[in-house]
């Protein structure tokens, strides 16, 4: 395991008395342009080899199949195991509950109590030391921070020590239904890959269309949801904008608002981590917050925590000081 270096978690320590500035200069270009090539090229590259693929192993029931699936366990994720389980931004009943925890699960991003684990102490220890995946763990400088973007992307993925779910989530190690869903993990990545090509297969009668539809809507879909949401750790924790009062250094990313469902806005969420929407400020496209409201109005959510004048006036950076 390695150790925090020092200067994080030293930078981090003076406490409330006199904060320091939130942001210490800007980044080296070096490190800038190396977090835009490793973030994007391999996607475009991935995108160009869709009008290749085309026609080729490649084709509309692929396509519409990996949305599909890509938006379930996307907002089982988001809605779900994020802001429902991890920040109890919402209440909802018990089928809700379920079924969001299994479409979750089939975003393949660990059981849904590890993952509200890990979230939760990355709340906690945001940026500092015990932060799980914080791109800043390394330091500032160019090399310490392309270390620390793989870190905070996927590397700490690949750290053997499991976060104390007794510690960070016993609420739901309590729920009987819950952890029952969670011990069944390994079930839900199966059928996370086994449904998208059965319904290929039906679709289209033969075991081709099950084979691409399995390659699209199960691997390459699983593969684009994980990058998107490891790039709300890593990116979200390097570049955008600040408007709100966070204690670490968390921004908003606007590019990735759409794909990610609203989880980009990642400063305002760090600000206020229990509110139902993220993008708060006008315009700020939030998909998971339009699906809480559209439970709301069913009657299948309520006592949703959503922005309003108080709650954005405290973590208002221009807010005045008490
Ligand atoms: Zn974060
Ligand atoms: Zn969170």
């Amino acid at each position: 395991m390695t150790a925090p270096t020092e200067s994080v978690a030293a930078e981090q320590r003076p406490r409330r008395e006199a904060p320091k500035p939130l942001t210490a200069g800007t980044r080296p270009y070096i490190a800038q342009a190396l977090v835009y090539l490793f973030v994007i090229v391999p996607l475009l590259a991935l995108i160009a080899a869709v009008p290749f693929a085309w026609g080729w192993g490649l084709g509309v029931v692929d396509i519409s199949l990996a949305f599909v699936f890509y938006v379930l366990s996307g907002l089982g994720v988001t809605v779900g195991f994020h802001r429902l389980f991890t920040h109890r931004s919402f209440k909802t009943n018990r089928t809700v509950q379920v079924l969001l925890a299994i479409s979750g699960m089939g975003a393949v991003q660990g059981p849904v109590i590890n993952w509200v684990a890990d979230h939760r102490r990355h709340h906690a220890y945001s940026d500092r030391e015990g932060d799980p995946h914080s791109p800043w763990r390394f330091g500032s400088s160019a090399a310490a921070l392309a270390k620390g973007f793989w870190h905070a992307h996927m590397g700490w993925l690949f750290e053997r020590d499991v976060t104390n779910a007794e510690r960070f989530a016993p609420d739901l190690l309590k729920d009987r239904v819950l952890a029952r869903i969670n011990k069944l993990f390994p079930v839900w990545t199966l059928a996370s890959f086994v449904l998208p090509a059965v319904l290929g297969g039906l679709i289209t009668w033969s075991w081709w269309g099950a084979l691409t539809a399995f390659f699209w809507a199960g691997l390459v879909r699983v593969s684009v949801l994980h990058h998107i949401t490891w790039s709300v750790n890593s990116i979200c924790h390097m570049i955008g904008e600040r408007p709100f009062k966070s204690r670490d250094k968390a921004a908003n990313f606007w590019p990735l608002a759409l794909v990610s469902f609203g989880e980009s806005w990642h400063n305002s969420h760090h600000a206020d981590p229990t509110c139902a929407r993220h993008g708060v400020l006008k315009g700020q496209l939030d998909i998971s917050a339009r699906l809480i409201w559209m439970l709301e109005k069913a009657g299948w959510a309520w006592k949703v925590r959503w922005p309003n004048e108080q709650r954005l006036a405290r973590i208002s950076v221009t807010e005045q000081q008490g």
